[in-house]
């Protein structure tokens, strides 16, 4: 499928691709190919696609302790 016109976001690029979530077509600027979503959506859904990193729960010291008999 081929899209044509202009970026629904900022109505000067050339479109390159539907949103997934909206449907809305933008431009290069306006998606976000890893998710497949316009970068309006891509704010809403949360904005952190990547980098999901927790931090580790109760990371103190584990059976270190000395123990003298
Ligand atoms: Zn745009
Ligand atoms: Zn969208």
């Amino acid at each position: 499928m081929s899209v044509s016109g202009l970026c629904e976001l900022c109505q000067t690029n050339e479109v390159v691709d539907g949103c997934d979530r909206c449907g809305r077509v933008v431009c290069a600027d306006h998606y976000d190919r890893p998710t497949g979503l316009c970068t309006d959506c891509l704010k809403e859904a949360g904005g952190r696609p990547t980098g999901e990193e927790d931090p580790v729960p109760g990371d103190g010291p584990d059976g270190v302790d000395t123990y003298e008999f």
